[in-house]
């Protein structure tokens, strides 16, 4: 599917002004206002969205409300509910480049990297909750024989999602999915930086057949509308992915409003350890290196740290450097490059300000650290690896959210569980040895959502995805994904 004649002719395609998708349709913002987008790639503005302040926000959720109670959807059968995500699904995938390339023009991954990750990820999302609907039973409680107890899977209700600009179609379709499967209604608010392809998706989910209201999209500042979201007094729960501080935030808006359950998907400083009896060391690097520099370490699971055992670091670094080299990176719109643009000239300051103040705690840059091809006005750096991080250290404990590897290295087993656990987050991990039985010690010992052994960023929609301690509380992806989007009642019968 990907050729790079198809890509060029979508690459420059006029992108009209987009507006909110309220109610089945798409409206301007009440003020008239709009944001510009940039485009990583070139710096250059593509289009401009509206700017949606709380006026818009509240028009979305009085929609989204007055779906949910009339049951146009949510007392619609599953199996009918079914059809429209799995027509969804197809409609998704038969648009995937055009999907993709838009959203590449906002965000930036490298397009061999969306298509898979992005649209065809979100079709095969809208498929799996599709077919789940209609195999979510109740139950009948074990009660006296005079009572029947019944426990019913209720939809929440109005499911407010906010959503980051890495991945938005992947992580907003993890999130949309489940919570339109289970008969919620939902208003998203993408990240103002990354919203095109979402917006995409909200007309598609028409085309395939969603009533009005359903599914609501609102754009604009996260300060603005996101708040306005989070604080409404009619939306139910609020689904989330981003950073700890805007998570922070929403569970202050929470308390200040009606108390509404809070998932939080945050960020991570996840540490992927090499023993020196892992099996293949050479492997271990390549891999090791693709699950921190793709996308510019823009991942929420990259693995930043690198925590290698003290008698066999010198080579592996040497072996990650060699590969941190060897990307081909550049315009994410070309498929020869590997490694596309960093999201916004904000986040790649902030990647090289990070690496200064490494240097300054006594780090030693081994590869990269620079900004590069600043001539095509986008936003590009090296894949960056900083050895003899120490545990203390502003670069070990905090998230970049960029190419930066901080590396560290350990004694044995004790001191590597010491160091992985020793941030505030949680959320992936990796461990790379050939004894099953110390495999089996690092999962149980590591403190995160997610363990890989001998691999590193492999997953499917089979198995969640969240963290624990300051990386979240909630779970996307798998059958667990839907628990979130339904209410428990129960009915308590006299016979
Ligand atoms: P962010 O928190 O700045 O923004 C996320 C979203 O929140 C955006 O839509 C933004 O507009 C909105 N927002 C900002 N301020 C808000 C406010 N006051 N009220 C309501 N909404 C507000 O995060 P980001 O920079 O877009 O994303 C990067 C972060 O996301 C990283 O920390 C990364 O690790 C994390 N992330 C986590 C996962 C995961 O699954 N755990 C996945 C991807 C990204």
């Amino acid at each position: 599917m990907l050729n790079q004649e198809k890509i060029d002719a979508l690459r420059y395609a006029d992108i009209p002004l987009q507006g909110h998708f309220v109610d089945g349709q798409i409206v301007p913002s009440a003020s008239g206002k709009t944001l510009d987008v940039l485009s990583p790639i070139n710096g250059q503005v593509i289009t401009r969205i509206a700017e949606g302040e709380a006026e818009d926000m509240n028009r979305a959720v009085a929609a989204a409300r007055t779906a949910f109670e009339d049951g146009r959807w949510s007392r619609m059968a599953p199996a009918t509910r079914k059809k429209v995500l799995l027509r969804l699904a197809d409609l998704i995938e038969e648009r995937a480049l055009d999907i993709t390339v838009l959203g590449v023009r906002d965000n930036g991954t490298e397009i061999n990297m969306a298509l898979k990750a992005e649209a065809l990820s979100a079709a095969q999302t809208f498929r799996y909750y599709g077919e789940a609907i209609d195999k979510v039973y109740g139950q009948i409680a074990p009660t006296a024989h005079n009572i029947l107890g019944l426990v019913h899977h209720a939809p929440v209700g109005v499911v407010g999602a906010i959503v980051p600009w890495n991945f938005p179609l992947m992580i907003g379709s993890w999130k949309i999915a489940p919570a339109l499967a289970a008969g919620n209604s939902i208003v998203l608010k993408p990240a103002e930086s990354a919203s095109l392809s979402l917006l995409k998706i909200a007309e598609l989910a028409a085309e395939a057949g969603l009533p009005d209201g359903v599914f609501n999209v609102v754009t604009g500042k996260g300060s603005v509308v996101g708040e306005a979201l989070a604080l409404s007094m009619d939306v139910d729960i609020m689904v989330f992915t981003g950073s700890g501080a805007t998570g922070r935030r929403l569970l202050e808006y929470s308390a200040r409003s009606n108390l509404k359950r809070c998932y939080l998907e945050l960020g991570g400083k996840s540490p992927n350890i090499v023993f020196n009896d892992a099996k293949d060391l050479a492997e271990a690097a390549k891999v090791s290196a693709a699950g921190i520099f793709r996308n510019s370490g823009q991942v929420c699971i990259a693995g930043s740290r690198l925590l290698v055992q003290e008698d066999i670091a010198e080579d592996f670094i040497a072996e990650m450097v060699r590969h941190a080299q060897g990307y081909r990176i550049g315009d994410p719109l070309d498929l020869n490059s590997q490694i596309g643009a960093v999201h916004s000239l904000s986040e790649l300051e902030a990647n090289l300000a990070f690496v200064n103040r490494a240097e300054a705690e006594g780090a030693e840059c081994r590869s990269g650290g620079q900004r590069i091809l600043e001539e095509s006005g986008g936003y590009y750096m090296q894949p960056t690896i900083m050895a003899e991080v120490k545990p203390d250290s502003d670069l070990f404990q905090n998230e970049v959210f960029g190419p930066v590897l901080a590396v560290t290295t350990f004694r044995d087993e004790d001191e590597a569980v010491t160091l992985a656990n020793s941030t505030v987050y949680g959320l992936s991990s990796g461990v790379w040895t050939a004894d099953l039985s110390r495999a089996h010690r690092m999962v149980d010992r590591i403190r995160a959502g997610i363990v890989h052994v001998n691999t590193y960023g492999g997953s499917d929609l089979t198995v969640p995805l969240g963290g624990v301690r300051q990386s979240g509380n909630g779970h996307d992806k798998s059958l667990h994904a839907m628990e979130k989007y339904f209410d428990l009642k129960s009915a308590w019968i006299q016979l």
